[in-house]
């Protein structure tokens, strides 16, 4: 079923809550629907949307937002471990469907904000796992060839939070299922976040107990969609070469004494610093602008804590912290949220 709606008010669905409206918001139910949408009809430009969760609204859309609503069952295939989903179906749905199953997969990806569709199009990933590990196929239109097409995750490019989706094909392929690779034999991933801590004492692990764990430990840190506004993490973790880590070292003891210890991971030869210390070390850690605030539980996290930020709030903040950041670390932060 095809739904169409003129001047729609978006405020609903954008997880920051800006007050938004497009020009025309399109819904499909199926998969055929997008044979007949007639593109060439539409308002310009188009953009397609999932749940909403990592974009920024900075005023009214004056095209077409598509959301592709193709929900239902996960179509689980128990021989090959494969099992296909609707684009339209909440991502956190589709774990917790896993852990009932007791299957091994999405259980490190629990309580992401959005849907299926964009979790391939984001590569999105906590606790050490990316959904590019578990990713089989992806089936989308392709708006150029006016086609469906099948897409290997090997030809996407995936890196952090991004792929090609992103990049290259920005715009081109409709997303409308995706099939992801599940296992009944254990796989945990433990190492990252206080996941083994939080499980210390636990003989038997499952899937549900991880996923349990994991919301337990996002709860205590990152704010409710379904109270506070946000879209996740503002900014993506810089990552710099070793020479440019120990400049930051040693600020950082310039600031706070010899023993201060600079959070790090390693990424191949390079380094990966968060980006949500260096934002506390700038002092944003809680500051406001106007109805936008640095979340005090991670300062990684831009709220619209009054529900009325504007946009340029937001932006006003964001750019604040980019230059303070950049002044003292000689580091330039790019947002992970999407700006439209
Ligand atoms: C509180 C909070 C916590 C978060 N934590 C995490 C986290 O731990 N890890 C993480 O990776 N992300 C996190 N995020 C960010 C966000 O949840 C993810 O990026 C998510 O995948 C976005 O899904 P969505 O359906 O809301 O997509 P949207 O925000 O609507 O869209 C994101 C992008 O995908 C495209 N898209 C969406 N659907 C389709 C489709 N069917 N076909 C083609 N393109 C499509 C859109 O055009 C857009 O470019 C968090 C967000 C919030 C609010």
């Amino acid at each position: 079923m095809i739904t169409r709606t003129a001047d729609f008010d978006l405020s609903t669905r954008n997880t920051f809550r800006m007050k938004v409206r497009c020009a025309l918001f399109v819904e499909i139910t199926a998969e055929e629907d997008l044979q007949e949408l007639d593109f060439a009809s539409l308002p310009k430009p188009l953009m397609v949307m999932g749940g909403g969760s990592n974009l920024l609204f900075r005023g009214d859309f004056p095209g077409t937002v598509l959301h592709v609503a193709i929900t239902g069952a996960p179509a689980w295939d128990p021989g090959s471990g494969l099992v296909t989903v609707g684009a339209g179906v909440v991502f956190d749905a589709f774990c917790d469907w896993a852990a009932q199953k007791d299957l091994w997969g999405p259980e490190n990806l629990s309580l992401i904000p959005g849907e299926c569709g964009a979790s391939a199009v984001q590569n999105i990933g906590a606790y050490g796992v990316e959904v590019k590990d578990i990713l089989a196929d992806i089936r989308a239109w392709d708006t150029l060839e006016g086609k469906f097409v099948h897409i290997s995750p090997s030809h996407c490019a995936y890196g952090y939070r991004t792929s090609l989706f992103k990049t290259d094909w920005k715009g081109r392929y409709i997303i409308t299922y995706v099939t992801y690779r599940l296992s009944a034999d254990p796989r945990p991933v433990l190492d990252y976040g206080g996941i083994r801590k939080a499980l210390e004492g636990q003989e038997v692990l499952s899937p549900r107990l991880i996923r349990d764990t994991i919301i337990g430990i996002r709860n205590a840190k990152l704010p409710d969609p379904a109270v506070t506004g946000s879209a996740g993490s503002f900014f993506c973790n810089p990552v710099v070469d070793k020479a440019h880590f120990e400049r930051i070292v040693s600020i950082a003891k310039e600031d706070n004494g010899q023993d201060c210890k600079v959070p790090h991971f390693e990424v191949g030869d390079r380094i990966k610093v968060p980006a949500a210390w260096m934002i506390e070390q700038c002092g944003f850690k809680g500051k406001a602008n106007g109805g936008a605030r640095v979340y005090r539980n991670q300062p990684l996290v831009i709220v619209n804590e009054s529900g009325d930020a504007t946009p340029d709030e937001i932006v006003a903040l964001e750019n604040a912290i980019i230059r303070a950041v950049e002044a003292k670390y000689g580091v330039t932060l790019h947002p992970e949220v999407e700006h439209i």
